[in-house]
């Protein structure tokens, strides 16, 4: 029976499996090369051997490097085995690694794993009193020559901090702090195979090794007569060379087991126990002393307690483990020994990382883009591939990496905020006015991303540079505001429901995910009719500039088609009438007094009204504009549009649009109405006291390209051309009627890598008849596909235009809802579907009296 303790490094060991009377142990290790014939590796074989009883009966630890341990406490005897990289069968664990050695590398990955391997092969040497080294053929191993050579050389590098790490122990005798280690071990050769030759006797051949070891260890200084300085002794006068007698496998070895458990006698399992056992009974008796020469003094050999030895042993494993190779001599050297193909690479991108990182530098401008930041960095990172060797190559890519990274935050890059329209600002690094909490190092500049647009006014008679918008309220608004300064500005504008704060405290109303469809009822259409004119008359929008006269007067002059009524006489008269007609618009219905109460003057609505929008806020400022241009007699059908710069040739018309109307009303008023319509002349008498006729009413459905080239549209989707004598066919009845795309591939020459630029509807132009009717506008606008929703003016209905008048509604430059900005479509090709001004924006309603 035994007595004993299996236990594996680092996991701590009970206290229990310590005896009363603690025994001084003798530790024997065992390490070294195995081969894959067997499926126990050797290591353990031997020991079950020793102990005859399969003690370890599986080798499945995953780790790179393990030690393991039998500590039986009745033969005082502690048995250690490590299988690592130098097990073959360890090996195919690579196999499960194909990712990280592909990543990594091979060398790199292997010349980690024989780091650890190797540091835990000196531990072994530093804590045993014997190490048996197996050797996986029947022929010594040379390389190992070189192994001991890199123990010993590490070891007394590591010397001190050995010292130091015994020193914590309690109890520890006084020699093995002095020595670092319980002996000189010795070391006994263990070969896997016997060598191919008949003879039963091995003993001669056994002998014959063993000379060849002593001299080849001699020569190579590895042992020497005082075995103090060296790894290992060799014991003079004592076997140490052991060939495994036969090959075993497991069935053998479970037969030998039930032979010697009935005690049937064995034949050869024991050899390897009465080799072993010699050396052990030495050790425990009188100490090993395998110092050769005369003037040598006694050898140190130390016996220590059990619980000693494991104190030492896992504060020992813990330093050789966990040690960095940087923080200690010892595993530098270490690692340079082992690691040479290593050590060349680490050297070789050193010198290459430096004309790396020059090549990133070499021309750089002062500030430049993440893309061109990537570029740079890739041509560096492959001038450091080709040049570089080996496994460092990876590990200084990413230095490199981050060196370029460094550099180009360092005051060097782009501010690259993407615009509305997506393009990046070209500005150096920088915060903008609205950013309170950001770097306050930076200075404080608005986004530019260099881009300019070509865009007109609101009346479209004056082009502009638009810089690429970087806020909805630029582009919708201030863009707008400040060309008009200029031109369309004292013209007479339909103010738009716009919010008015009632304090100077007043605040974004919180809309993300607020949204749900939203319906006016008919109370609050009036109400909000009501309330929209009592908010929307701003400082400076309270007082309609008379129409420039003279202008009106230079533009008229060229009317021919159209009833030519409006004398320019009656210029002023005509401004009164106007006048009047608006108030119409707003403010003729019979409905209570609405005060402001019913929108919110304290919140605003931080993005444009959409159907969906919730009722009683509304935004800071207008995205449309509604603009009369002055008199019908502006626009010529025969010659076109006049003042109107960038069409393109044969697109500046206007297309007729011809509507029946039946008026039905009782004879007195229709006398009234008759005298005012006067000049209408298509009327007819029909029966019933019905007056039937048709009105002439102009439309121009307006597309402008970002390099400001305007046309009109003929139908949905389609370019309007005039003929060669300037004769326009089409009539406006598909483009009232349908759908109308608000993108279009815009036809001119200048196009982007083959991309047509994306011109988007931005005027609606309407020429008024002067008759019983006013004709409506009441633009839906879904600027993308669903659930984008349709944004709207603000207006609770329609908007009646002033008869005989040109005007022109713009439309938003760019749509916002309170998740995202809607831009116009990058590609061309697609943009026709992407957007639509929805049918039923112009109406026509019988003039109410
Ligand atoms: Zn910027
Ligand atoms: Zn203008
Ligand atoms: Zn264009």
């Amino acid at each position: 029976m035994l007595y004993g303790e299996k236990f594996r490094f680092p996991h701590k060991v009970d206290d229990r499996i310590f005896p009363a009377n603690d025994p001084n142990i003798t530790v024997v290790s065992f390490i070294g090369k195995t081969n894959l014939v067997n499926q126990l590796p050797s290591k353990l074989t031997c020991i079950n051997d020793f102990f005859q009883h399969p003690i370890f009966q599986s080798n499945q630890q995953q780790d790179e490097s393990c030690i393991e341990g039998y500590f039986c406490s009745k033969k005082k005897v502690l048995f250690l085995y490590c299988t690592n990289v130098y097990d073959t069968n360890k090996l195919l664990m690579l196999e499960n690694l194909e990712e990280t050695l592909s990543e990594k590398g091979f060398l790199h990955y292997f010349s980690n794993l024989r780091d650890t391997s190797t540091r835990h092969l000196l531990f072994l040497f530093l804590v045993s009193h014997i190490c048996i080294v197996t050797n996986s053929g029947s022929n010594f191993d040379l390389n190992y020559i070189q192994l001991f050579k890199t123990l010993d050389s590490v070891r007394s590098k590591l010397q001190s901090s050995i010292s130091e790490v015994l020193k914590t122990v309690p109890g520890l005798p006084k020699d093995w702090l002095t020595l670092g280690r319980l002996c000189s071990p010795r070391v006994l050769f263990y070969f896997e195979q016997r060598p191919p030759i008949v003879e039963e006797n091995l003993k001669p051949l056994q002998h014959l090794m063993e000379d060849q070891i002593y001299r080849l260890l001699r020569k190579c200084r590895v042992i020497t007569n005082v075995c103090t300085n060296s790894l290992f002794a060799i014991p003079g006068n004592q076997e140490f060379v052991f060939f495994k007698p036969k090959q075993q496998d497991r069935f053998s070895f479970l037969l030998e087991l039930l032979n010697d458990t009935f005690e049937i006698g064995t034949e050869n399992s024991s050899d390897f126990r009465e080799f072993l056992n010699q050396h052990i009974i030495l050790a425990q008796t009188e100490g090993f002393a395998d110092n050769v020469g005369r003037h040598v003094g006694p050898s140190i050999f130390v016996l220590p307690p059990a619980r000693v030895w494991f104190d030492a042993a896992f504060k020992l494993y813990d330093f050789f483990s966990n040690t960095p190779a940087e923080g200690s001599k010892g595993f530098q050297l270490l690692r340079s020994i082992l690691d040479v193909e290593g050590q060349f690479s680490e050297a070789r991108c050193m010198k290459v990382l430096p004309l790396a990182l020059a090549a990133y530098q070499e021309n750089l401008p002062s500030h430049y883009s993440s893309q061109y930041h990537e570029s740079k960095k890739a041509q560096a990172k492959a001038l450091l591939s080709s040049h570089g060797r080996g496994p460092a190559v990876q590990k200084f890519l990413n230095r490199l990496d981050v060196d370029c990274d460094r550099f180009w935050r360092n005051g060097r890059r782009m501010c690259e905020s993407p615009s509305i329209s997506g393009n990046p600002c070209i500005q150096p690094v920088h915060r903008v006015l609205s950013d309170e909490n950001s770097d306050s190092k930076l200075s404080i500049l608005p986004h530019v991303s260099g881009v300019r647009y070509v865009s007109a006014c609101s009346c479209g008679r004056r082009q502009a540079n638009r810089e690429d918008p970087y806020d909805v309220k630029y582009a919708n608004y201030d863009f707008y505001r400040l060309i008009e300064e200029e031109c369309c500005g004292r013209l007479r504008h339909i103010t738009f429901p716009i919010f008015n704060p009632s304090s100077e405290h007043f605040e974004a109303a919180q809309l993300k995910g607020v949204s749900k469809p939203m319906h006016f009822a008919k109370d609050d259409v009036e109400k909000l009719i009501t309330a929209a004119e009592d908010l929307s008359l701003g400082p400076d929008e309270n007082e309609f500039p008379a129409l420039s006269v003279d202008h009106l007067s230079q533009v008229a002059a060229v009317d021919e088609h159209e009833e030519s009524q409006t004398s320019l006489g009656k210029g002023e008269g005509a401004e009164a009438i106007e006048e009047e007609n608006l108030m119409e618009i707003t403010g003729t219905h019979d409905l209570p007094f609405i005060t402001t109460r019913d929108f919110s003057t304290t919140e605003y609505l931080p993005c444009m009204i959409h159907v969906h929008s919730p009722p009683g806020i509304l935004p800071r400022y207008s995205s449309w504009s509604l603009v009369c241009l002055g008199s019908s007699s502006l626009y010529s059908h025969n010659a076109g549009l006049s003042d109107q710069p960038g069409f393109l040739t044969g697109s500046g018309f206007l297309l007729p649009w011809d509507i029946p109307v039946r008026l039905q009303h009782n004879e007195s008023k229709q006398e009234g109405r008759r005298a005012h319509l006067g000049y209408s002349g298509k009327g007819k008498r029909g029966k019933q006291g019905q007056h039937e006729f048709t009105v002439k009413i102009f439309i121009g459905v307006e597309y402008e390209c970002p390099r400001g080239h305007r046309f009109m549209s003929s139908s949905p989707g389609r370019v309007l051309k005039a003929t060669g004598a300037g004769l326009v066919k089409d009539s406006a009845q598909l483009i009232t009627q349908n759908d109308v795309p608000l993108y279009l591939p815009c036809p001119c020459p200048y196009s982007r890598g083959g991309k047509a630029l994306v011109a988007q509807l931005m005027r609606l132009h309407v020429v008024t008849p002067k008759a019983a009717v006013h004709v409506t506008v009441d633009p839906k606008v879904r600027p993308a596909p669903p659930p984008c929703p349709e944004f709207i003016t603000g207006f609770p209905e329609a908007v009646q235009l002033s008869p005989s008048s040109y005007w022109i509604l713009r439309f938003p430059y760019v749509y916002e809802d309170e998740n995202q900005i809607y831009a116009s479509p990058k590609e061309g090709s697609r943009a026709m579907q992407h957007g639509y001004l929805l049918k039923g924006t112009c109406g026509v309603v019988e003039i109410a009296n």
